[in-house]
């Protein structure tokens, strides 16, 4: 290969068409999305990384052993002759294509509007059950927030998300037999609002049948979006809490829940009923950036049409990392190749 010489390319790129150059630009991000990808796999096997030592053996002796195709840093332990390189071990280890899970991931975190898998898998040539189960790799790696990251002005609420069981197979076993598995407790959602059916109403009302993730945001752009099992204190203050500055202050719509929490644990709690303030609020201290976040997560998760109840964790923080105003899709990058080798659960 010859070697590089940036005054022959500067040379070389004046003399392009702008339709040239456009075709350049797109190569150039390609190519940096693969160097960037490798910079965070070599990162891993360097001296103090989670890959430093002999996934077989443990041995710290090691020589360098060449390159792996797509351009990583393999190792070969001194000990047993095991060669490794930064991805073995990460969900990341046996994917071929590891270049458009890079692009997948900037997609999910750095898109306006992420694109559905169908999509994903025509822009990116690929099959759309590898985008599938490659995005739920992803938003499965996420993890909540560090603890104290929310500080100063803290605002929380719950956002709403009727419960689904999409993809399950409930209904199709309990036809095949139906003397052995229940019927599920709710009919399909689609079936209460046919049209020109009776209205009817689930089991339990409308309200049994939500979930209700809680929201929680400070001013410096710091989001939180985590799955709760219930609206009660225990559940509230287990997600709350944690992700919360000791010293920061809270502002809720006042619900019993909230109350109780801040009084316990003795926070500067202001309320806001129905998002109104009483004289005595600072004018500084409101709901609103909780109440835009929780409007932006419905949107968000509309396009999914749905998802499944048992991922809605996932997409929480999923909404919460494309939300923050500090994160980036090579932070997402570094928790996925240390989120371990998936399981066949995953998916
Ligand atoms: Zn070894």
């Amino acid at each position: 290969m010859p070697r590089f010489d940036p005054t022959e390319f500067g040379r070389l790129l004046a003399r392009l068409s702008p339709q040239e150059l456009r075709q350049v630009e797109g190569m150039v991000a390609e190519a940096r999305e693969r160097a960037e990808a490798v910079l965070e796999i070599n990162a891993r096997a360097d001296v103090g990384g989670a890959a430093a030592a002999c996934p077989r053996c443990g041995g710290g002796e090691r020589i360098r052993w060449g390159r792996t195709r797509t351009g990583a840093q393999r190792w070969s332990c001194s000990g047993c002759g095991a060669t490794w390189s930064g991805r073995s071990g990460t969900p990341l280890a046996r994917v071929h294509r590891r270049d458009l899970v890079v692009a997948l991931a900037r997609d999910m975190i750095e898109a306006p509007q992420p694109m559905s898998c169908r999509r994903a898998a025509e822009v990116l040539g690929t099959s759309r059950h590898s985008v599938w189960r490659w995005r739920m790799t992803i938003i499965g790696a996420l993890t909540p927030e560090p603890e104290s990251t929310l500080a100063g002005i803290v605002e929380a609420d719950e956002a709403h998300q009727r419960e689904s069981r999409k993809a399950s197979r409930e209904w199709v076993r309990h036809r095949c037999d139906p003397a052995n598995t229940p019927a599920p407790p709710r009919l399909r959602w689609e079936d209460y609002r046919r049209r020109g059916a009776a209205s009817r109403t689930p089991p339990g009302g409308w309200r049994a049948w939500e979930k209700k993730p809680l929201a929680a945001t400070d001013r410096a752009g710091h989001r939180a979006v985590e799955a709760i099992a219930d609206a009660g204190q225990v559940a509230i203050s287990g997600a709350l809490l944690p992700v919360m500055a000791p010293d920061a202050v809270l502002c809720t719509d006042g619900h019993i829940t909230y109350e109780a929490i801040a009084q316990d644990e003795r926070i500067p709690h202001f309320v806001f009923v129905a998002g109104r303030r009483s004289k005595l609020t600072p004018r500084s201290h409101h709901i609103n950036t909780v109440n835009a976040l929780i409007g932006r997560f419905r949107a968000f998760m509309q396009t999914f049409c749905g998802p499944a109840s048992k991922n809605l964790a996932a997409y929480g923080r999923w909404h919460a990392a494309r939300d923050n105003a500090d994160r980036s899709y090579r932070d997402v990058l570094r928790k996925l190749l240390a989120s371990g080798h998936p399981t066949n659960t995953v998916c």
